[in-house]
């Protein structure tokens, strides 16, 4: 009998699940939010992730349900639940991954080292924990950020006063984070995978490089990463996911400081950026670790299989034309790079492929990656 996944939402992380499905022999269906999104050429149904019975007539027909984002509403998932439908990553972990308050509470139970942080729910509040911090902090809107929409570094309370009246207005009602403004020397991101039965396995951990918010280049493994660094962040990783009852992939996105402390940024419970050099640089890429994950498959070898990955997002495209019709020359002078679209209208700063290369030499590997994303861009 075939295994049968449902992935809520159309984007390409969904899309990037495809291939190792079809790999694996499962069946992968999609429940897209409209036509002609990424992960179209699999989706099953179009409709609103947000209605209840929607996600549970599509939930119907398969043996798990999982995600290509977290932005799946409580209510909606513990419909799902007292339904029977197994998911994963469930509400109770999910949860965190969609509200930066709840975690940073969680993982402070936890144990696990993050920046100074606080909630607040006023100008005043806010002001106090800057005032605290001798000036500056970074304050966050717990929920729908992504891409450092929803982050500001702020010198005064009043900078925030907008955020402060949008919740006002929310009928949740609720606070914004602030957390001390880190000295980082680079930010890093663990991955984790979890299988409902317990089974984990880590991933090397990797230097994520951000420009103007969004994660521009990913470097397998982090450079200059001691083996001690290599433990203490899959410790933290595997401590979240086990803390958390993480099941499927969990990216854990951190900070290190000038002083050699790793700090948790955010989490992620699903296949993430940080993770796409997987698919050509490991064993097992995080797309199929994913799928065998949440169908509580035994796991796969998340070793590299060279030394060095890196991969470079293709932001925003061509002015004009598609991807594909830069491919001829991209592909001449790169014939060893891995080139990945997701099938989107080039538009300013969107996310619209990447590029991997592999090998043993950094700067080798560096330079192929950056100068065939390069073909893509004007
Ligand atoms: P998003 O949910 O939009 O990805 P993040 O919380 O990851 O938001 O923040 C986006 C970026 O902002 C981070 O990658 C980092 O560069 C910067 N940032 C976030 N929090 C802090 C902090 N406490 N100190 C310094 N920089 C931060």
């Amino acid at each position: 009998m075939s295994l049968r996944v449902g992935v809520v939402g159309g984007g390409q992380l969904a899309r990037m699940m495809i291939a190792p499905a079809v790999e694996l022999g499962v069946e992968l269906r999609v429940l897209a939010e409209e036509e002609g999104m990424s992960a179209s050429l699999a989706a099953t149904a179009v409709g609103d992730y947000r209605d209840a019975e929607t996600v549970l007539a599509f939930a119907r027909d398969v043996d798990v349900i999982t995600f290509d984002h977290e932005h799946v509403p409580q209510d909606v998932l513990a419909t799902l639940v007292d339904a029977g439908v197994a998911v994963h990553p469930g509400p109770d972990a999910l949860r965190f991954a969609q509200d930066k308050l709840l975690m940073r509470a969680r993982l402070q139970e936890l144990g696990m080292p993050q920046p100074a942080w606080a909630s607040v729910e006023t100008v005043d509040e806010l002001q106090a924990f800057i005032d605290q911090q001798g000036g500056r902090a970074v304050v966050k809107t717990p929920r729908g950020g992504y891409d450092g929409k929803g982050v500001r570094v702020v010198s005064a309370g009043v900078e925030a006063e907008d955020w402060f009246a949008t919740l006002a207005e929310d009928a949740r009602g609720g606070a914004l984070l602030v957390e001390e403004l880190v000295d980082f020397s680079r930010e890093l991101a663990q991955q984790v995978a979890r299988r409902p039965s317990g089974m984990v396995r880590a991933y090397p951990v990797v230097e994520t490089v951000q420009r103007n918010g969004v994660c521009a280049e990913v470097i397998a493994p982090a450079p200059h990463g001691n083996e001690r660094l290599q433990q203490v962040a899959a410790q933290i990783g595997v401590a979240i996911a086990e803390g958390l009852g993480v099941t499927g992939m969990l990216a854990v996105e951190l900070f290190e400081t000038t002083d050699e402390r790793l700090l948790v940024n955010e989490l992620a419970m699903r296949p993430h950026n940080s993770g796409h050099w997987s698919q050509d640089g490991a064993v097992t890429s995080q797309f199929e670790q994913h799928l065998r994950a949440v169908l509580d498959l035994p796991l796969g070898d998340p070793s590299p299989l060279s030394e060095w990955s890196v991969m470079v997002n293709v932001l925003g495209g061509p002015a004009e034309g598609s991807l594909g019709e830069r491919f001829s020359a991209a592909m001449t002078e790169h014939p060893a790079a891995k080139i990945h679209t997701y099938g989107k209208a080039p538009r300013p700063g969107r996310k619209v492929g990447h590029v991997t290369a592999v090998g043993d030499d950094l700067d080798e590997v560096a330079y192929q990656a950056r100068a065939a994303a390069s073909f893509f861009l004007d």
